[in-house]
């Protein structure tokens, strides 16, 4: 029987689906050494972003024939040194692309009413300064309107202009490869009610310049950040700076110097640089709102996620199992 170990959890109607078709699926979090002595008893191991598979563990498991990631990035799985081993790597790109849309605006809505300091201080202050707070919260600003740059016009880039052109905000999409974009619009969620515009790229300094909120979507796999000193001091005032691609793509240190002077309104986070160990100055300003990368972190991604995973497992093994 084919065994397989989701380290990092999975879907339970995906463990449905794989149980049905004769597999066998354990997805009991085993720890780092649990998994160098346990890992070489199974065929296929499904990881989302915390489990790594290292070259060292690779080498231990001759069976394994599939490395599953539940999401986009492969940087915790040593891609290169699987495939030459003869492994078979899969991830599901497109599935969290709307959740990670959504995440972005849930951070612009926060921050457009400083929601994230109005949750943090109610608790505490809510019932005796109600009204010192209505006049400290009563500044806030419409998304409606405003100018909403794209980093990176993918997947998710474009999910965020399908919301962004839906909310009547003006998308500045910037892509390396992507020059424009049919971006259509269900009405309703219905098939029949369509609505398809063309969206072009721009420059990336003309995003930079003229954004109201500046949003990437770029894959970062180290090196220089895409949003540094420079380029913050090249946004407009109180522009406000959203990043659920990867940390590391925005200078942390720069961010804070940059919205504790003002000179950006605030961010929103949902990477850091030092994960699972973020910046606690970043976590604890006012001005910034946070989540846990938590991009693809919803029931219908997961679903979705695994679905994929487990139709794309059983097709490989077909009738071998
Ligand atoms: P995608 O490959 O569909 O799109 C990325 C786009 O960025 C591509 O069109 C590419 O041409 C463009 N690009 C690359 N480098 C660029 C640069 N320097 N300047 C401008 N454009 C550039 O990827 P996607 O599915 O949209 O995902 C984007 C990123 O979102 C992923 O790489 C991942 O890091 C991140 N992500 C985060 C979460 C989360 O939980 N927060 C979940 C999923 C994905």
């Amino acid at each position: 029987m084919i065994k397989i170990l989701a380290n990092d959890g999975i879907h339970p109607d995906a463990v449905t689906l794989l149980n049905e078709a004769g597999y066998q699926v354990d997805d009991k979090k085993l720890s780092a050494d649990e998994l160098t002595r346990m890992l070489p008893q199974y065929d296929v191991v499904i990881v989302r972003s915390a489990t790594k598979i290292r070259k060292d563990l690779i080498d231990r498991c001759p069976n394994l024939k599939i490395i599953a990631r539940g999401g986009v990035g492969l940087d915790n799985i040593d891609v290169d040194h699987a495939r030459a081993k003869g492994i078979t790597i899969m991830n599901t790109p497109a599935a969290s692309s709307e959740s990670v849309a959504e995440l972005a605006f849930a951070h612009m809505f926060t921050l457009s009413r400083s929601l994230q300091g109005a949750n943090r201080e109610m608790p505490q202050k809510g019932t005796a300064s109600f009204k010192a707070l209505k006049k400290e919260y009563s500044n806030g600003i419409e998304l409606r309107g405003k100018t909403l740059g794209i980093i990176g016009f993918g997947r998710i880039g474009q999910s965020v202009a399908r919301i962004g052109i839906a909310l009547g905000m003006n998308v500045l999409p910037v892509d390396l490869k992507v020059q424009e974009a049919d971006i259509g619009i269900n009405v309703f969620h219905s098939e029949h009610v369509r609505l398809s515009v063309n969206v072009e790229s721009v420059e990336f300094e003309e995003a930079l310049i003229k954004s109201d909120f500046l949003s990437l979507h770029v894959p970062f796999s180290g090196g220089k950040p895409m949003i540094g000193r420079e380029e913050m001091m090249r946004m407009k005032d109180g522009a406000y700076l959203i990043n659920t691609a990867r940390g590391g793509a925005i200078d942390e240190q720069a961010l804070l110097e940059a919205v504790e002077s003002g000179k950006l309104g605030g961010a929103g986070l949902d990477v850091f640089e030092n994960e699972p160990t973020p910046m606690s100055e970043l976590l604890n300003h006012p001005r910034i709102s946070v989540t846990p990368h938590i991009g693809a972190g919803t029931q219908e991604a997961q679903l979705r996620i695994g679905q994929e995973l487990a139709d794309r497992i059983i097709h490989f093994f077909g009738d071998d199992k």
